[in-house]
């Protein structure tokens, strides 16, 4: 079977890895002749929105699937009636508008946070009275690690925030800012004939709004796991998804509240190569091709560090126990991941020893 990959990235590149062994061959799309996913297949050079490249793509797979999710859902729902597109465009739709995401969450009985859509400065002061303050304001497209959203803990930085995200396209949204004591995220699969499989609840860190970081299992009560799993399947059912999905929450007070959700395998995911039965790569594609769905146990507990803006010294790092590096082979900029680490312990005190040699060792960097 051949999979078509919008997209040529890491995630594309992690998708490909996981597919071969099932016998699956892989096209990519993307616009960079440097796709990191290259290496594992054909590459179609194209803008995500050349009609006529996407076609091409879809003409030539069983399956169309997305590793990126600023794509025309337009053209993908298109495309979706001469192929098998999945997930479904529906899912990208959602997920692409921060507004309708959080009212879907809304819609499905998920607790989100207070939000309000702005079209004009004037929105700004009513939209305060439901949020309070602090508040954030973001744009309501196109926002990814951080980018696009602006903390609002004074009315006097209204003008300021309202004037840098001004006219972005498809408009923005004033939510409140979570007091969350942790963030968390859960990755689930649903196969074609919908079943599902969670992954452990994972505890994450972001710093300047990227991820730093992914515990697994999150020490969390088991009615927090419950709960989130809950929510991740009136998702799943509603969109009547296949694939991978994950879901961003906060913990306020012991509860959750959904943040966003990915229409695709997850950063907060990755750690599931070395440390889950089945990565989600493999799963996302044992859904798309109509497979059965691969356990998700873990094999210990393990920690995700992503680095940011610069490669580590592998052959050190390397040197700690249990450690996996991954380079996405990504030119190193400020603020790009460029790759990830993930290290697997048999127990929490075998982990902890570990976690700050490997903090130490992954570098950080978001400006030159
Ligand atoms: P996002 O692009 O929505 O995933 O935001 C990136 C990160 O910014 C989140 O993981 C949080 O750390 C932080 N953040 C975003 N929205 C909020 C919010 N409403 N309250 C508190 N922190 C937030």
């Amino acid at each position: 079977m051949r999979v078509g990959v919008i997209g040529g990235g890491q995630l594309g590149r992690m998708l490909a890895w996981a597919g071969l062994p099932l016998g699956l061959d892989f096209i990519f799309l993307d616009p960079s002749p440097d796709a990191p996913a290259a290496a594992l297949g054909p590459l179609i050079v194209a803008p995500f929105e050349d009609r006529n490249a996407v076609f091409q793509l879809a003409g030539s797979v069983d399956v169309v699937t997305y590793e990126f999710e600023n794509l025309a859902a337009p053209l993908l729902r298109e495309v979706a009636a001469a192929r098998a597109v999945l997930p479904p465009p529906l899912a990208l739709e959602v997920s692409q508008d921060r507004l309708l995401e959080k009212q879907l969450f809304q819609k499905l009985g998920i607790p989100t946070t207070r939000f309000v859509p702005i079209a004009s400065r004037e929105d700004l002061e009513p939209a305060l009275a439901l949020t309070g303050l602090p508040a954030m304001l973001k744009t309501r497209r196109f926002g990814y690690d951080g980018r696009g959203q602006a903390v609002i803990g004074d009315t006097a930085l209204l003008d300021a925030a309202f004037q840098r995200f001004m006219g972005a396209p498809g408009g923005l949204l004033l939510e409140n800012r979570v007091p969350f004591e942790r963030e968390l995220s859960l990755v689930a699969c649903r196969g074609r004939g919908g079943e599902i499989r969670f992954y452990p609840l994972a505890e994450n860190v972001h710093q300047q709004g990227i991820l730093r970081s992914s515990r697994v299992p999150a020490d969390v009560d088991a009615e927090v796991a419950r709960a989130a799993m809950g929510y991740a399947k009136s998702l799943l059912d509603y969109l009547e998804y296949v694939g991978v999905l994950a879901i961003e929450f906060f913990l306020e007070n012991g509860k959750l509240i959904a943040n966003e959700m990915a229409p695709r395998v997850h950063n907060s995911g990755h750690w599931s190569i070395e440390a889950a039965e089945t990565s989600q790569f493999e799963n996302h594609l044992r859904a798309i091709t109509g497979l059965p769905l691969g356990q998700t146990r873990l094999r210990g507990e393990a920690l995700l560090v992503n680095a940011v803006g610069r490669l580590p010294e592998v052959h050190s790092l390397l040197e700690l126990p249990g450690v996996h590096f991954h380079d996405y082979r990504k030119s190193p900029r400020p603020a790009r991941k460029v790759g990830h680490a993930t290290v697997l312990a048999a127990s929490v005190p075998e982990l902890e020893k570990i976690m700050p040699k490997l903090l130490v060792q992954m570098p950080f960097e978001t400006a030159s």
